[in-house]
């Protein structure tokens, strides 16, 4: 089944705002089988949502609009979409009355404006919005099911589910069947040619192979027929198949990131850890903080960029430091050891490098980084990672955490 997608908004084609809920909205739409064949983003001008909307309604049969529902005079996507149905608007009481208790309860006085959110096309069918003022609105236009939502993603990304028992009404809906895998140390061109060969034999499974710094995310789509045993038998093996070429290497077969697969691990171990970090500037530290609860495993860390703090803070011998540089073998084992013992702490994290992009040298390369892990011994990996300075900084952080779940596996 084909959908497209309509976000109004004319700060969404300015530099300040990227358009995000498109994004959101299809996969959703994926899930139960709806293919997004186009997105229109369009300013709030009569005319541009009107062409958008006609051409969107020619060619599919869910057309789903974000934005331009609110009070003021430049949202005018209710107006233009009656206007260009040639459905007049109607007070809607059951809104109004929402809007009235809503603005009642937080003590506000609603002004005219507001009424304006309250006016429907004929026809339509409103669509509960818990966290604003502004409702969907529902429509069916011909075999088109029409879908207006609010702007912003806080509002529109919890009416998604409205959305689909709406669609589920008139549509018959597939269940999609995926699984996902995520992998990280590796790079993109690794992973592929050590199973290209797996995810090409099966005709009927979809693979696609995302990468960012640090980890890749691997989705394998069943696009075959609607048998559930089927798919998700094809699925299981190719996914076991991924698995025995990949090892390690999968951090997660769920929606999860490294940070929180490490603390889980962590915790269940009664394990702590702490961290010094130099060319990462805290980054390491603010990914294990970023999971609630990482108090029960992580004891601190520091960012000790200069010389004389790594000495001051975590103890760095300061011939070390002169002998062999700041970014070494050598000083990342002792910033470890160093942050593990003031820390108190299981395990010792540190990282050191040349993130870029100057600093760089024939000997020490910019992307030349050491990544120091002490516990019961210490040892230090080097890498040479690619990338801008910010690709640099998180493939660091994220290969320290990865090295900190292999050690703990
Ligand atoms: P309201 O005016 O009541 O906030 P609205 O439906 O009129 O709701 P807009 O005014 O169009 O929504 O958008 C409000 C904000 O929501 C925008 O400034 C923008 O930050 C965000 N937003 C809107 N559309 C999108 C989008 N497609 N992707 C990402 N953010 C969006």
């Amino acid at each position: 089944m084909r959908a497209e997608i309509i976000a109004v908004g004319s700060e969404l084609l300015s530099q300040a705002r990227l358009e995000t809920n498109s994004v959101f909205i299809t996969q959703k739409l994926k899930e139960s089988g709806l293919k997004v064949m186009r997105k229109f983003v369009v300013e709030d001008r009569e005319e541009e949502i009107r062409e958008a909307l006609e051409s969107a309604m020619r060619g599919s049969e869910v057309v789903i609009l974000t934005g331009g529902l609110g009070p003021t005079h430049d949202d005018i996507t209710r107006e233009v979409v009656s206007k260009a149905l040639g459905r007049e608007l109607a007070l809607d009481t059951k809104i109004l009355e929402g809007l009235k208790s809503r603005y009642q309860r937080v003590g506000l006085k609603m002004t005219d404006n507001n009424l304006r959110q309250a006016r429907v096309p004929e026809g339509a069918e409103s669509m509960e919005n818990p966290n604003g003022t502004a409702p969907g609105i529902f429509l069916r236009e011909g075999k088109t099911l029409l879908f207006l939502l609010p702007g912003p993603p806080r509002e529109m990304k919890p009416m998604m589910g409205q959305v689909m028992d709406l669609i589920g009404r008139y549509k018959q809906l597939t269940r999609l069947y995926y699984r996902q895998l995520k992998v990280a140390s590796e790079t993109e061109s690794g992973v592929d040619s050590a199973i290209g060969s797996i995810y090409t034999s099966y005709s009927s499974i979809e693979t696609t192979i995302l990468s960012s710094p640090g980890m890749i995310e691997l989705m394998f789509y069943w696009m075959g027929e609607a048998n559930q045993q089927l798919a998700e038998d094809q699925l299981g093996e190719l996914v076991t198949r991924v698995r025995e070429k990949l090892g390690d290497s999968i951090f997660t077969d769920r929606e999860e990131d490294l940070e929180q697969v490490v603390g889980r691990m962590l915790r269940e171990k009664g394990k702590t850890v702490a961290t010094a970090e130099s060319c990462t500037g805290g980054l390491l530290g603010k990914m294990l903080t970023d999971v609630p609860g990482s108090s029960e495993y992580y004891r601190g860390g520091v960012v000790c960029y200069s010389n004389d703090l790594k000495a001051d803070l975590v103890g760095v011998n300061e011939t070390t430091l002169e002998r062999f540089g700041a970014v070494s073998e050598q000083v990342a084992a002792q910033m470890a050891v160093g942050i593990r013992e003031s820390a108190g702490a299981d395990v010792g994290l540190s990282v050191t490098g040349i993130a870029g992009p100057g600093g760089g040298t024939a000997e020490k390369p910019i992307g030349l980084v050491f990544v120091g892990l002490s516990s019961d011994q210490v040892r230090v990996k080097k890498m040479s990672l690619g990338g801008p300075r910010e690709a640099i900084r998180i493939r660091a952080s994220r290969f320290a955490l990865d090295w900190l779940r292999r050690s703990l596996l």
